[in-house]
This record gives C-alpha cells, sequence and structure tokens, in this order.
C-alpha cells in the first residue's frame, strides 16, 4: 500500500484505505486550521471532483482512528475469547447455497474422475477386440473417438471443478490464518502503520470487514 503525503505533504495511517460509503471513490485526507492534526479529516474524492458526484460528507481523522482501534479490540477480544464461534461464523457467512454447490461440485468431481478412469478400461477393451479381430476397425474408430471426445470434456471441467473447490477450501485457510495472527496481539494500545496494514491484509483475505457511517474502511472486494 502506497500512501501518498496530501497538499501539504501531511500524511496519516489511513490514507489510501478509506472509501466513501455512498459512492464508493476513494477518501482523500485533508489537514486544514492552521494544521491542526485534531482537525485533520477525510473527505469524498467524488465530491471533490464535482459536487453532483457525492455528497460532502466528512470523517475526522480521529473519529475513524478511535473507531479502527476500538473495532480491532472488539475483533481481538471475540476471537481470543470466543474462537471456535468466531470461525463457524465467517464459515457460515458462506451461505447455505453455496455449501450446496461445493458439495454438488465434489460429487461431481468423483463422477467425473471415476468416468475418466471407465473410459481408459473400455478403450483397451475395444482396442484388444479389435486387435483379435472381434471388433472391426470401422467400429473401433467410431468408438474409440467417441471415448476419447468424452475424455476430453471431462478433463478440461474437472479442471474447472478443482479450481472452484480450491477456492472454497481456501476461505477456511485464510480464517484460521486470521485467527493465528490475532493470537499474536495481546493487546493493541495504539494504532501504528505497521498494525493497520497487517490488519488490512487480514482482513481483505479472510473476508472480514469493518464498516462504519460514512467511510468504509479498508478496500471493497470482490
Ligand atoms: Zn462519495
Amino acid at each position: 500500500m502506497i500512501r501518498r503525503p496530501n497538499r501539504t505533504g501531511e500524511i496519516s495511517i489511513f490514507s489510501g484505505l478509506l472509501y466513501c460509503a455512498d459512492c464508493g471513490e476513494k477518501l482523500y485526507y485533508s489537514v486544514t486550521n492552521n494544521y491542526s492534526r485534531e482537525q485533520a479529516y477525510f473527505f469524498c474524492s467524488n465530491y471533490r471532483k464535482s459536487t453532483a458526484n457525492c455528497t460532502a460528507h466528512y470523517t475526522r481523522e480521529k473519529v475513524v482512528y478511535a473507531l479502527v482501534l476500538e473495532s480491532l479490540r472488539r475483533v481481538l477480544f471475540y476471537v481470543q475469547a470466543f474462537e471456535k464461534q468466531f470461525v463457524q461464523e465467517q464459515l457460515d457467512k458462506s451461505s447455505g447455497e453455496q455449501r450446496k454447490e461445493l458439495t454438488k461440485k465434489r460429487r461431481e468431481l468423483a463422477k467425473s474422475e471415476k468416468r475418466i478412469d471407465e473410459l481408459d478400461i473400455l478403450f483397451q477393451r475395444i482396442y484388444e477386440d479389435n486387435v483379435s479381430g472381434k471388433r472391426s476397425d470401422e467400429c473401433f474408430a467410431t468408438m474409440s473417438a467417441s471415448y476419447e471426445t468424452e475424455q476430453k470434456a471431462l478433463k478440461e471441467s474437472l479442471v474447472q471443478l478443482k479450481a472452484d473447490i480450491e477456492m472454497q477450501n481456501d476461505k477456511t485457510a485464510n480464517v484460521s490464518e486470521f485467527v493465528d495472527k490475532v493470537r499474536c496481539y495481546t493487546e493493541i494500545r495504539e494504532l501504528t502503520p505497521a498494525i493497520v496494514n497487517e490488519f488490512l491484509k487480514l482482513f481483505t483475505r479472510s473476508g472480514v470487514l469493518i464498516r462504519q457511517r460514512k467511510s468504509c474502511l479498508f478496500p471493497r472486494r470482490g
């Protein structure tokens, strides 16, 4: 994540991480009022471009800071106190529909793999029949072509099925990675760029999001 200083050269640990909850565009950082950090705020970049694009809302940096710190503390506490529940909740977020889909895909995968093996055996059989003269060359050619076409299609769909299943399995791995990292922090007293960055990566990868009124902390996914 590159944090660019704003026009006055100031930089915030949240620069480049905040998005407008109304229009989805980036929030810009501004320090005015005699460059007092106390007054620094984030505003919608889209509204800056044209006032017709969004509304004139802003969020103070110190408010964002307090919210993020509080949210992180809450997540940390929750994960540490109710780890099993947290993992289950995160996994349950993938709806029942998705889980049904995954079961269907696993079954489909097993069926395709079985059929691919079967086709190998069938091919072997017609080949032997052809060599021994039980099956004509013409018949062998037609049947072997049909087996080959079917097997090729199955192998192609296998690649897609495996990728889909892998993606769902990744989610489980990401949630455990999140929990492992959270275990490393006993307490967060203040926010540093390292902590913000670390949790940004974890939040986006594991799908945990903190949402707050006019600003959505951390990039939208998808
Ligand atoms: Zn906006």
